[in-house]
């Protein structure tokens, strides 16, 4: 049995990577949490495992100097897109408009931002992303019943909530909006309710996807960018068939109007 690794005993690192993603190429990640797993879903997918801290409260979790000192030391320069996602929500990170901010003042790399838009009805939370070139927004379920099963929200946060935010949010943000849809059985009954959603949004692209990586006992750094670590305990999720993605890719393609892109045809590519 391989040994549990413990999250005191890792280095705590606010970047990470860079790591090749079949969405984005090499990727370095920005953590604004960092202390634990924090973030207003508990997704039954999520790869830090059950969520240690559900919350949907705003304030600073690592501070600025911390992440501005850690991005410097990194290896920024050999990625091709910065990334902002890490242990959780980083719109939950007060200083998540700063340190943007910092990073496109530093670098000129293309700065990405992976929300579950639950914070998106707040107008703060709008202004902080502008200066992002994409963001992505999670979009699992067409209807409450699936969208409370799938991403078990913090009490209070429905998927009407969410797609309101973000319809105010297409309004006023000027870069790459995508929306990243994660398939799995429990709701592929959705695609067609939810392709429509997301033709309310109009977002630049779709991402179809299906649960690649284990869903493991408990978080840990390493669990925000690894993509073929093993030695955790683990428990494999149920995946999407290739037939399947076939059909989910054949009712978004009728039903939208948006570019799509599918971890399957990046499969064949060997990208995770
Ligand atoms: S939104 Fe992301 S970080 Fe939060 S629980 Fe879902 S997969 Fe995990």
């Amino acid at each position: 049995m391989p040994p549990v690794l413990k999250p005191e005993t890792q280095d705590k690192n606010s970047v990470y990577g860079p790591v090749d993603s079949w969405r984005l190429g090499r990727s370095l990640g920005i953590d604004l949490l960092l202390q634990t797993s924090i973030c207003s879903f508990n997704c039954i997918y999520c790869q830090l495992g059950d969520i240690q801290n559900k919350t949907i409260e705003r304030k600073i979790y690592v501070e600025t100097d911390q992440l501005e000192r850690d991005f410097k030391n990194s290896d920024w320069e050999s990625a091709d897109i910065i990334t902002l996602s890490g242990s959780g929500e980083p719109t939950l990170a007060l200083n998540l408009g700063e340190v943007i901010h910092m990073i496109k003042e530093y670098s000129d790399k293309p700065v990405m931002v992976l929300t579950n838009g639950t914070t998106l009805k707040d107008p703060a939370v709008r202004a902080d992303l502008q200066e992002a070139d994409t963001v992505a927004i999670k979009l699992d379920a067409g209807s409450e019943e699936v969208f409370q099963r799938m991403n078990r929200p913090v009490s209070g946060v429905t998927l009407a909530s969410v797609i309101k935010g973000a319809e105010a949010f297409r309004k006023e943000y000027k870069g790459k909006l995508c929306l990243q849809c994660m398939f799995m059985p429990a709701n592929l009954s959705e695609a067609e309710t939810l392709a429509k959603l997301a033709n309310k949004i109009q977002p630049d692209e779709i991402q179809l996807n299906t649960p690649k990586r284990p869903y493991p006992k408990g978080w840990f750094p390493e669990t925000r960018g690894s993509h073929d670590r093993t030695d955790f305990p683990a428990q494999k999720l149920r995946v999407v068939s290739e037939e399947e993605a076939q059909s989910l890719q054949a009712i978004f393609q009728k039903k939208t109007n948006a570019p799509l892109i599918s971890v399957y045809r990046a499969c064949e590519t060997g990208l995770n």
